[in-house]
């Protein structure tokens, strides 16, 4: 069974083998060959995309762990493509991860609309390196292209403002990375460059380190002030670039998961304050929450960070894309503050894996970051790896550009009004069942909830806080107990999480947590998921 993709005759690594990878298909049979490959991949990837989702215990991670315990590498060919994209489709998809399945809800990986495949196939076949015009030429004009056409939908300037830029040499709207982890950290890379930066004396903190910077700038720690629910990402950046991941600082949500602006000021007079002198490098605004999707009061973080004069970052690597709906950028009001903002490709433009970006609101903003290699960059060239974290990457911004050519902004506009009206409809539906709290209602197109049975609701509502706690703990095995479940049987997946703090008080609450971003998913499959976990629940726990 194992082996019946493998080739009949033993195969040799030779020079004329070798060559028929690289020369193009000259002749029909050769094309058809390759034709045919292709179809395999569209096509033969068709069951997959039926079956089931999620971690399955049909076979276990313990058990797929064995089989991929060799760790030498052939002298001698194994197989041949044909065999080698079959085993793929046959052996290597079903115990992948479905995530293109409508009752897939779990996480913010989704279906991708079927064209980015074919797109994604031209930027391998072209193969261009963005790091420099020597290898990428039209690829870096369109990239600074589309770059203007993303900032004009959170910046709004004038056509005069996007005539200079958009294919000025000498100044960024933004970059792409490879996702949103890098965006942010190239965000405040530029924010700690701009705020630490070269003065009488001193070159720059990336010049001279953080020391040197510090005593320069006559101050013992720098920080990053963001809500609770900021992404981990942003902890990272903090070790990265030497301000200490414990100097990105958690301001605590409001009851409605968004920064509380209060405490936010609190903060920051208290570190005006304190007796060791600090500067606040940024202070983070979240788009869309990873757990909850929820926006902070980006106007209001705004105007706070132009009072202090404090680099003011719009984590919208979710919630970005929202901007193209009419009906509901609304809920980003004040983006266009920020003097950066992270949006990623791969969640809510429906890109493949991987792709970020950040921009800058300062067109010479990230003249921060300038690297700058004479051997490689002529002054004033269009290189993109001048001022970029990545050396070599792909060209991501032919498949934003092109699929923007492809869906129109009403397009992309339908996607998101789908998320968001869906997971309206669902927390009502979650509402109305008895044995379900809505934990954070949705804003965007996220939402969390959580399994309490009635009689667990009326005693939470009036008991002692001892009693509460110890309630809420059973609540949270059963939840546990039920998502693992459900996953297991494999038919749909809901994430889990575990929120720190509900109806104002500080206690580890698990919940359900809903991701609705693929088209398919409607209301009648959240029901489904729904009764399935009721099902669960009633099996497991009695219905008591
Ligand atoms: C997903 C996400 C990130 C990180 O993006 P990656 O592409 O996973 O690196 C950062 N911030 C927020 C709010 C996110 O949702």
């Amino acid at each position: 069974m194992k082996n019946q993709n493998r080739p009949s005759k033993e195969l040799v690594a030779d020079r004329q083998s070798l060559m028929r990878t690289f020369i193009r298909p000259e002749n029909t049979a050769a094309r058809d060959t390759l034709v045919k490959y292709m179809e395999q991949i569209l096509f033969g990837l068709h069951d997959f995309l039926n079956t089931h989702v999620g971690i399955t215990e049909e076979v276990s991670l313990k058990d797929l762990s064995e089989r991929y315990t060799d760790t030498h590498i052939r002298e001698n060919p194994e197989n041949k493509l044909a065999g080698v994209i079959t085993d793929l489709i046959e052996e290597i998809a079903p115990h992948a991860v479905n995530v293109a399945s409508p009752y897939f809800i779990g996480h913010m990986t989704s279906a991708i609309p079927f064209f980015m495949v074919h797109l994604k196939t031209i930027v391998a076949a072209l193969n261009q390196n963005v790091v420099k015009l020597e290898t990428s030429k039209v690829v870096s004009v369109i990239e600074k292209q589309v770059l203007a056409k993303i900032h004009r939908v959170i910046y709004r300037k004038n056509n005069s403002f996007y005539d200079e830029h958009v294919q000025n040499t000498q100044t960024s709207l933004g970059c792409f990375t490879e996702n949103g982890t890098l965006a942010n950290l190239t965000a405040l890379w530029v924010a700690r460059n701009t705020q630490l930066g070269p003065k009488e004396g001193f070159e720059g903190v990336d010049k001279e380190g953080i020391h040197a910077a510090y005593v320069a700038h006559d101050i013992e720690r720098s920080v990053v002030l963001v809500s609770k629910l900021g992404h981990f990402s942003l902890k990272k950046a903090g070790g990265i670039l030497g301000i200490g991941n414990s100097n990105i600082i958690s301001i605590e949500p409001d009851l409605t998961s968004r920064i509380d602006l209060k405490s936010l000021k609190e903060k920051i007079s208290e570190i005006k304050k304190s007796p060791v002198r600090t500067k606040i490098i940024a202070i983070v605004g979240i788009a869309g929450t990873t757990e909850t999707g929820t926006v902070d009061p980006l106007r209001q973080i705004g105007e706070i960070c132009a009072e202090n004069r404090i680099h003011f970052h719009v984590d919208a690597a979710w919630g970005g894309p929202v901007l193209l709906s009419e009906k509901y950028n609304h809920l980003l009001d004040g983006i266009g503050l920020a003097d950066s903002v992270t949006i990623d490709g791969h969640k809510q433009f429906y890109m493949p894996m991987t792709s970020g970006m950040v921009y800058f609101k300062d067109p010479c903003m990230m003249d921060s970051i300038i690297y700058h290699a004479n051997y490689v960059n002529r002054l004033g060239s269009v290189d993109l790896g001048i001022k970029s974290l990545s050396g070599s990457r792909e060209a991501n911004s032919l498949i934003l550009d092109s699929a923007l050519k492809i869906m129109g902004s009403r397009g992309y506009a339908l996607l998101i009004e789908h998320g968001i009206e869906t997971a309206k409809s669902f927390a009502e539906e979650i509402e109305s069942r008895p044995d379900f709290e809505l934990v954070t209602p949705p804003e965007l197109n996220i939402l969390t909830y959580r399994i309490c049975p009635e009689a667990f609701k009326k005693e939470l509502g009036k008991c002692r806080e001892d009693r509460r706690r110890q309630l809420n703990e059973k609540l949270n095995d059963i939840n546990m107990s039920v998502q693992r479940l459900q996953r297991e049987a494999g038919k749909s997946f809901v994430s889990r999480t575990t929120l720190k703090s509900y109806k104002g008080r500080c206690e580890n609450i698990v919940v359900m947590r809903c991701v609705i971003m693929n088209p398919l998913t409607e209301i009648n499959i959240l029901r489904d998921i729904l009764d399935e976990q009721e099902e669960i629940y009633r099996h497991e726990f009695g219905s008591g």
